[in-house]
């Protein structure tokens, strides 16, 4: 398999938010011309089975997937994780724990939107939630411009959901150590999802790189759908310079808010080990 594989290593559906169903997301990366796919719902890998049966009922090349939360030095950090045993015990459990604290918080987020005039906040992001185990900001921002506060939902993340804005609440994830360790026992590879949308000085960045790969990490997304092309080469960069695979993914949530379309990326840039090389014994095949 090459660099040129026309692999979508990062997308969501219902069971966190996305707004499309895991087979209707697979039919969608098949007429897209996607080849080897993975579903990686946030803290979720509950319909891993149901995705890999759509996918290669379709002809799709398989990875098992996820998008685990993980808090650093106090930002958000996510790490994507392909090609594990999803029935793993102890993946299952972390993620449970991982999932735990959002029904509070996104309490505590509606209780923070009525001091601003915004009511009803809960109550209207359970309707967007399809599992309402994962209620996530993305239900939030499908709620407020439902009820026409803002236009699109980049525009409620900037003026509501962000921090120091009022919707926002700190929340505590897994640690960095723990995400990794999960992936990897379970037998996957843990990959630094989209590092170019984080605020991390040059040394915090070097220590969250530096770090994950201390942990075992093995991956870095270089390619996604919320990289620039100037971010792909610096990304390209940075995997060869910690020894880190490279994946990609568009990132792809909903056909009405995702700038990025299922399978429609550019290629890996060349001289890098694609993720996808390492997993090839994890590849649940196509069934034609
Ligand atoms: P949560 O896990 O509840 O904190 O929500 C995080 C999710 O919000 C991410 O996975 C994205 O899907 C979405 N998100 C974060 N920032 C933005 C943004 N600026 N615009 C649109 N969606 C965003
Ligand atoms: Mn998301
Ligand atoms: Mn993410
Ligand atoms: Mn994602």
């Amino acid at each position: 398999m090459t660099s040129h594989l026309n692999a979508d290593l990062h997308c969501h559906s219902t069971v966190s938010d996305g707004t499309l169903a895991p087979e209707e997301l697979a039919a969608r990366a098949k007429a897209n011309g996607v080849e080897l796919w993975a579903l990686t719902d946030h803290d979720e890998v509950g319909v891993q089975a149901r995705a890999a049966a759509a996918a290669r009922a379709l002809g799709l090349d398989y990875l098992t997937g996820v998008e685990i939360s993980v808090s650093f030095l106090h930002q958000t950090v996510h790490i994507v994780g392909l090609g594990f045993d999803a029935d793993n015990a102890q993946l299952k459990l972390g993620l449970q724990q991982t999932r735990g604290g959002r029904g509070q918080r996104a309490l505590e987020m509606s209780g923070q939107l009525a001091k601003v005039g915004i009511e009803g906040a809960y109550a209207g992001a359970l309707k967007f939630a399809g599992n309402p185990a994962l209620i996530s900001r993305t239900h939030f921002a499908r709620f407020l411009v439902e009820s026409g506060v803002c236009r699109e939902t980049h525009e409620v993340f900037r003026k509501y959901l962000t921090e120091g804005k009022p919707g926002f609440v700190e929340h505590r994830w897994a640690s960095l150590k723990n995400a990794v360790s999960w992936i990897t026992q379970a037998g996957g590879i843990a990959i630094i999802a989209h590092p170019a949308r984080y605020k991390f000085s040059s040394n915090e960045e070097f220590a969250l790189f530096s770090e994950f790969k201390g942990h075992g990490g093995g991956g870095v997304e270089v390619v996604t759908g919320s990289h620039t092309p100037a971010e792909y080469i610096s990304y390209a960069d940075t995997a060869r310079e910690f020894g880190l695979a490279a994946s990609r993914g568009s990132d792809f949530h909903s056909p009405d808010e995702s700038h990025t379309e299922l399978g429609t990326l550019p290629a890996l840039p060349e001289g890098l080990t694609p993720v996808w090389e390492l997993l090839a014994d994890h590849i649940q095949p196509a069934l034609h």
